[in-house]
């Protein structure tokens, strides 16, 4: 038995359905992140799992124990906000030892494991400050030490790098997995960062509309989406819609052209699809082969440093540019307006089944 599970949850608002017969099992240790738009029901699952909400269906157990309608300051639960929450009047020691204190903790143990968790959070020296003296990656690592201190089963937390600068959040992303490794802690961490979600997690479950699109691996879940939501929802990508031609042999149609795609064993002739190509997976070539299995004609419209790569946005025709991301050394070839062939393998097209309900 895993050690936290959801069991066929749902939780309706009035006649609005927040979160749709979910079904989750998280094992001892595990760092899991619900990773979503917004509105998809991430936070929601996150405050049933913590008790500051009630399922409508379904139970959630927790080590073999029910403890769905168990009040919150019931549940060996640490959680950790967005916006830090941290109690202004108090010092980040004082913050720190507040659980441990209603607890009723002996003194010693309290100051002891404040000094642990300060060391732990790397502000050894910062104990005596009050919030306002904090940056916000301070305070956020206060709350979490805050969170830690009343050693709970589970850390729960719920975006809580948003409201951080983009390097700050790099260095505390890197902190927070670092923490939960060393303690051997089941975290719980609710996202709509992709980067955060395929940099911490262990499994991530990709939702949308209240439901889990796939739970996986974030490599699989980047590298074999299930649905056309995760495949379009994490990563940079490229979308085609068409139609199979043959299952069989791998051939789909997309508008005048045929790509070739990897032999498909879940889908038939004529069903639906969106083919989606990652942009680091096309090479571009000054002329038509198919040595690589698909070859698409464009010109060049956009040219983009990013960096590690340069990215090239590419006409194919009126409604539709391709993105592929090639070594910076390779760019300075291609000029804008410069009419190019866009290669691709079969096994770099994902082909997802596209319900009629799909926009
Ligand atoms: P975000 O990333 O914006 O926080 P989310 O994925 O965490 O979104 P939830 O906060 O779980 O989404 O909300 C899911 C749905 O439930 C939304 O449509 C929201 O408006 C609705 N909802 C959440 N809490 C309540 C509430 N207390 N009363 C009514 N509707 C609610």
């Amino acid at each position: 038995m895993a050690f936290l599970e959801l069991t066929n949850i749902s939780k309706h608002f009035g006649r609005s359905t927040a979160v749709n017969d979910i079904t989750l099992s998280i094992n001892q240790g595990e760092f899991l992140t619900l990773l979503g738009p917004s509105g998809c029901g991430k936070t929601t699952i996150l405050r049933m799992i913590a008790g500051f909400e009630t399922p409508t269906i379904g139970n959630i157990l927790l080590d073999g124990e029910d403890i769905t309608y168990r009040a919150a300051n019931k549940r060996p639960m640490g959680m950790v906000f967005q916006s830090y929450a941290l109690f202004p009047h108090m010092t980040a020691e004082q913050n720190i030892a507040f659980g441990m204190n209603i607890q009723r903790q002996p003194k010693d143990y309290i100051k002891r494991r404040c000094a642990e968790l300060l060391e732990l959070v790397g502000l050894a020296e910062m104990g005596r400050r009050y919030p306002h003296q904090l940056s916000g990656g301070q305070q956020q690592r206060i709350a979490l030490a805050r969170a830690l201190a009343v050693e709970p089963k589970v850390l729960l937390l719920d975006e809580p790098l948003s409201a951080l600068d983009a390097k700050v959040r790099i260095s505390l992303r890197n902190e927070i997995r670092r923490i939960q490794q060393q303690l051997k802690m089941t975290a719980i961490y609710v996202t709509h960062d992709q980067e955060e979600a395929l940099s911490l997690s262990d499994r991530i479950a990709v939702m949308a509309k209240g439901k889990v699109e796939q739970l996986d691996a974030p490599e699989n879940i980047y590298s074999h989406p299930q649905t056309a939501f995760a495949a379009t929802f994490v990563g940079n990508s490229n979308q085609f819609r068409g139609v199979v031609e043959s299952a069989v042999d791998g051939l789909c149609r997309v508008g005048e052209q045929a790509l070739r795609v990897s032999p498909l064993t879940q889908l038939h002739s004529n069903d639906n699809v969106l083919i989606v190509v990652r942009p680091e997976d096309i090479t571009l070539q000054s002329e038509h082969t198919q040595d690589n299995g698909n070859s698409l004609s464009g010109t060049i419209e956009l040219r983009t440093f990013l960096g590690p790569f340069t990215r090239l946005h590419v006409r194919i025709d009126a409604d539709t540019t391709v993105i592929a991301d090639i070594p910076n050394q390779q760019a300075a070839t291609y000029t804008i307006g410069m009419p190019v062939f866009l290669a691709f393998a079969p096994q770099a097209c994902k082909v997802l089944p596209l319900a009629s309900t799909d926009a």
